[in-house]
């Protein structure tokens, strides 16, 4: 009653803006959200070259990870790059739905040949503790339900991993390293994973939970991220 009644004050002294448009009521509204536009290339994970829907390019086959889709760019749309920032520091069920539907507009488009489960990127539970939520789990949900598709907790955290973003290539990988493990209460066999994230800075991430899940006996493993950090 009192969190309720703080937040009822907080919300009149500082109220919700849309990050988009300033409208009030929303982190980030359903119209600025629908503007968003969805990229219509996509590119090898691993090289980055242009390829066809987003899957690893010849040059880069035997990798972990077999295709990419990154539902938007930051430079087209740098309200999202805002909308997915919020979303790393305030629970809000109606800003994740906004930027699932973005996710899962963004897979149901053509070169796309279906999966079996929705799945994402764990936090370490220290790291879930102090922020209450994982905002790729809450993505995952909606791209669960808009692809009628079972969403399944896949993989476990086991490495506190530090920042990501303020190290190099080598760095990331040797921080990475062994930081998933398989969640026992899912089976990797003959499954096709598309794995959720707000964003893929490079595809280190996605690459190690990815070999986790092919070790474990996965068919496909894909990234399905709503940007590129
Ligand atoms: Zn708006
Ligand atoms: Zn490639």
């Amino acid at each position: 009653m009192i969190s309720k009644l703080k937040n009822t004050l907080l919300e009149i002294l500082f109220p919700i803006r849309c990050v988009g448009c300033g409208e009030e009521g929303e982190w980030f509204c359903g119209s600025c959200a629908s503007r968003v536009e969805l990229n219509q290339k996509q590119f090898c994970p691993i090289c980055w070259q242009e390829n066809l829907g987003g899957r690893v390019c010849m040059d880069c086959r035997g990798s972990s990870l077999d295709g990419l889709r990154v539902a938007g760019s930051y430079q087209k749309n740098p309200e999202l790059a805002k909308a997915i920032q919020t979303l790393k520091y305030k629970f809000s069920d109606n800003l994740a739905k906004n930027l699932g539907e973005i996710l899962s507009q963004s897979i149901t488009q053509k070169n796309y040949d279906g999966a079996r489960v929705v799945s994402f990127i764990p936090l370490h539970q220290k790291r879930l503790r102090w922020r209450g939520f994982n905002q790729a789990e809450l993505l995952a949900q909606t791209v669960s339900q808009n692809l009628n598709l079972p969403l399944a907790e896949s993989l476990l955290r086991q490495k506190n991993t530090s920042q990501q973003a303020k190290l190099s290539r080598q760095e990331r990988m040797q921080n990475l390293r062994d930081a998933f493990a398989l969640h026992p209460d899912f089976s990797a066999k003959n499954k096709i994973v598309i794995l959720v994230d707000d964003v893929a800075s490079t595809s280190t991430t996605l690459l190690e939970a990815a070999q986790v899940l092919k070790k474990n006996g996965a068919k496909e493993v894909w990234g399905l991220v709503l940007a590129r950090g």
